[in-house]
């Protein structure tokens, strides 16, 4: 028999399930819970709901009033990467603008890095992540741009998720400078084929100075050929095909989602949340861009999830309260509406049923708050508020 705990006291409980008895109907979405409990058994979920009606278990813990909620699931970062760009972030906060090419500073460095170097590159912003509330972590290639590379890159952050993204094409490699035609057709052909044993989804990067529609389209639907589920770097810097070609080839996801026309809305909201808008609060802060408009993609009736974006270019934060505390701030959404697109929203980003919700049956990842409620994610920006973590039922990390 597997031993049974009790986590009470919980003041205020994140379920993400506004089905759960008890769940505070005008908390909508977010199932918001007060002086609740929940069971975890073995690596899942047991129950959930009010304090007093708990079943019996094996063991507890009193939380003290404290917030729980669900880990954290940041379904867009770049960690398989060398090198260090601290000098052009610091030229960029000197007025310099950001443009794709930066990238190639990280391939070079990241081609010439061994494989333990790598590897423990991932595994430590990986753990970083997790000690501030992330219990599920997208990851892709793109900053080999060879087919050994992009192929090394996806088995080592095998290493660390299950969650990995084929992304060959995120610029055009070096050594293709003059013959865009030529690397894409590396792309979908000989790279593909190292690649996607080592991959869930493929991604490409669909902006001036990347790829275009015709190549993103392309490149896309190759990894839909080998079993690859979509994921797009959309709009990001200019409007563009990308978010339409997301929607149309039944992408997870439309990330950055900045530069939207009506009919890019239009389309992400038609989906029916097949495809999520990702909003990457981080990259606008760190190149001092103007941010999504969250609220015009909520109101639209999209489905929203923010991430990091975690890479050493354009946003080197692990930290998804930080993405909550900007999105709040700056774009248009409540705490609740960020803290459920950080957690229930990466899950449906990444087409998890199992993350994202604390609900009888769901993984137990949970996240513990040294705070009364999920609100001070926002309410207290830049604090490292992370109490305790449960990754599968076990105890992860605890301050
Ligand atoms: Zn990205």
């Amino acid at each position: 028999m597997t031993a049974s705990t009790l986590i009470t006291h919980i003041g205020s409980l994140v379920t993400n399930d506004p089905s759960l008895p008890g769940a505070d109907p005008a908390s909508g979405p977010l199932g918001l819970l007060r002086d609740a409990a929940v069971v975890v058994e073995g690596d899942r979920v047991a129950w959930a709901g009010p304090a007093a009606g708990a079943p019996a278990t094996d063991n507890a813990v009193d939380v003290g009033g404290r917030a729980l909620l669900p880990g954290f699931v940041d379904s867009h970062s770049h960690l398989v990467f060398a090198g260090d760009r601290t000098a052009e972030f610091a030229a960029r906060m000197s007025g310099r603008p950001y443009s794709a090419g930066g990238i190639r500073t990280t391939v070079a460095a990241t081609r010439a890095a061994s494989d333990d170097e790598l590897s423990a590159t991932v595994g430590r912003f990986v753990a970083e992540a997790l000690r501030q509330g992330t219990t599920t972590v997208e990851t892709k290639s793109g900053y080999g741009l060879t087919t050994r590379d992009e192929a090394r890159a996806l088995r080592i952050a095998r290493e660390h998720t299950q969650e990995t993204t084929y992304l060959g094409a995120h610029i055009v490699a070096p050594e293709f400078a003059d013959d865009p035609a030529g690397y894409v057709a590396l792309v979908t052909g000989e790279m593909l084929d190292a690649c996607a044993p080592h991959a869930r989804w493929v991604d490409v990067f669909c902006e001036q100075g990347a790829f275009d529609g015709d190549q993103a389209r392309a490149v896309l639907q190759a990894g839909q050929a080998r079993g690859l589920t979509p994921r797009v770097h959309a709009n990001q810097l200019t409007h563009g095909p990308g978010v339409q070609l997301a929607v149309e080839l039944g992408a997870a996801s439309a990330d950055h989602c900045t530069h939207l026309t009506d009919a890019d809305v239009d389309a992400l909201a038609g989906s029916g949340g097949a495809t999520v808008a990702t909003l990457l609060p981080g990259a606008e802060f760190s190149t001092r861009a103007v941010y999504p408009d969250a609220r015009r993609l909520l109101d639209a009736g999209v489905t929203v999830a923010l991430s990091t974006d975690c890479n050493p270019g354009s946003s080197f934060t692990s930290s998804m309260p930080f993405c909550v505390a900007v999105a709040v701030r700056d774009m248009g959404m409540t705490p609740d509406e960020a803290v459920h697109a950080a957690t229930y929203g990466g899950a449906r980003a990444l087409r998890r049923d199992d993350v994202g919700t604390i609900t009888a049956g769901a993984r137990a990842d949970l996240q513990l708050l040294d705070a009364p409620s999920h609100v001070h994610l926002a309410y207290r920006p830049g604090v490292p508020l992370t109490s305790a973590v449960w990754r599968g039922g076990k105890l992860a990390y605890r301050r």
